[in-house]
């Protein structure tokens, strides 16, 4: 008998399922992606029912729409696990003097703070627009699920109304809220460092179910590794999941640290060494990858002295596959250092320079970032039982996507089984 479902697409090209085991697909699984020709995907209920081929689904399910692909690619949405969501301003005129060697323009603050300031000055109604736009732009790039870090709140009580924001975003795309109290000391805080990290660690149970995940920047440029474990050590304690931004700009034993706090996800990672690594992968911990920020930056990633030794992306991206880690990739998206919402740009920069495979590539955008974000039990794979976050593309190959860059190859989103963005009938 059929089985009745809501839609069935049929004629896949390519039907690349990105199903992993439960730790996602890691080392050489990254180089062998599950792909089905003329494949087939039912939706029920805002779930998958099934994934196959289309003869097999054609005789097993009575839909009540069926929508012929005709040999185009469908993958899972992507997930973006690395995410500035809610700012306000723009830092696109110090880019300009920065790109031409010219240092800020002393008559506004720079950077974090800079951010920091045009955030405060914006109004809920105003920070909640914007982050919907930005929702939407990824969502029409095909990205179903992101984060909303905080993290440019002028102190603590700022910090709270943006997590409180990022609840209050009510959009197609799924949101995960991450409490990054601890990314850089606020212009507010600037005499008082000791006071702030107060605030923070005191701020840490109160965001219990706000906040799915507890971040720290541990950095050279944000907070020292023991100011750092105070506030993953009251995560800990209010039973919080962690994340950190890791050794960005130098090996300050961040990746170990965060390692040692069981952090779901170690973010960046340029700078960790072998045996952070190792620490990395046997914690479980996805490492995260951010090629826009290296995309975007180039030399120019801003330290304290000027100048910063470069890390060698296509050598430490191996390490941690070679490590057998789980590696996500993701944008980073913010207002300063990898202003791009879109994951369909990092899949096209993490090929280049990171000298990923394709098939490694889109394991990493969907169901790594899944596991990078704690939402692999529903999303990142096409499988049934899991949230009917499906993406019709322009193209017939995964490789495609990965090659041809500039340029948007979304044909149309499926979000919870609803098509939200399409740019004409396939
Ligand atoms: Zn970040």
């Amino acid at each position: 008998m059929s089985t009745p479902v809501d839609t069935l697409l049929i004629h896949a090209g390519e039907l690349l399922t990105a199903r992993g085991g439960s730790h996602g697909v890691r080392a050489a699984g990254l180089e062998d992606p599950e792909l089905i020709s003329d494949g087939a995907v039912a939706l029920r209920g805002g779930r998958i029912a099934a994934v196959g081929d289309t003869t097999t689904l054609l005789a097993d399910c009575a839909p009540a729409e069926t929508v012929d692909v005709e040999g185009r690619l469908v993958t899972p949405g992507f997930v973006d696990s690395h995410v500035h969501l809610l700012h306000g301003g723009s830092r696109h005129a110090e880019y300009d003097r920065r790109i031409r060697g010219l240092p800020p323009s002393a008559d506004q603050p720079a950077g974090i703070a800079g951010t920091m300031a045009h955030t405060a000055a914006t109004s809920d109604a105003d920070l909640l627009a914007r982050a919907r736009g930005d929702l939407h732009v990824m969502l029409a790039h095909g990205t179903t699920t992101t984060e909303a870090k905080t993290g440019y709140g002028d102190g603590i009580a700022e910090e709270l109304r943006l997590l409180a924001l990022s609840s209050a975003l009510d959009h197609p795309v799924t949101v995960v809220p991450t409490f990054l109290g601890a990314h850089a000391l606020p212009p507010s805080h600037a005499e008082d460092r000791e006071g702030f990290l107060d605030a923070v660690v005191a701020a840490v149970p109160e965001v219990v179910g706000q906040a799915a995940f507890v971040d720290v920047f541990c950095d050279p440029l944000g907070f020292t590794p023991a100011e750092c474990e105070r506030v993953l050590a009251a995560a800990q304690q209010a039973g919080l999941a962690r994340k950190v931004h890791a050794d960005q700009t130098a090996d300050v034993g961040a990746t170990s640290l965060a390692a040692r706090y069981g952090a779901t996800s170690i973010d960046h990672v340029d700078f960790a060494d072998e045996d952070a690594i190792a620490a990395l992968a046997q914690a479980g911990s996805v490492a995260v990858l951010l090629p826009g920020v290296a995309h975007h930056l180039g030399e120019l990633t801003p330290d304290r002295s000027g100048t910063v030794a470069k890390p060698h992306l296509p050598a430490q991206a191996e390490r941690l596959i070679d490590s057998g880690a789980t590696v996500a990739l993701s944008t980073d998206f913010n207002p300063g250092t990898s202003p791009t919402p879109s994951m369909q740009a990092v899949l096209e920069l993490a090929v280049r320079l990171l000298r990923l495979s394709a098939p490694a590539a889109w394991h990493m955008a969907t169901i790594n970032g899944a596991h990078a974000l704690g939402v692999a039990d529903t999303r990142g794979s096409l499988e049934p039982g899991k949230a009917a976050d499906v993406v019709v593309w322009d193209v017939a190959s995964h490789q495609q996507v990965t090659h041809r860059f500039g340029t948007n190859l979304v044909l149309t989103v499926y979000a919870d089984g609803a098509p939200v963005v399409g740019r004409r009938d396939p």
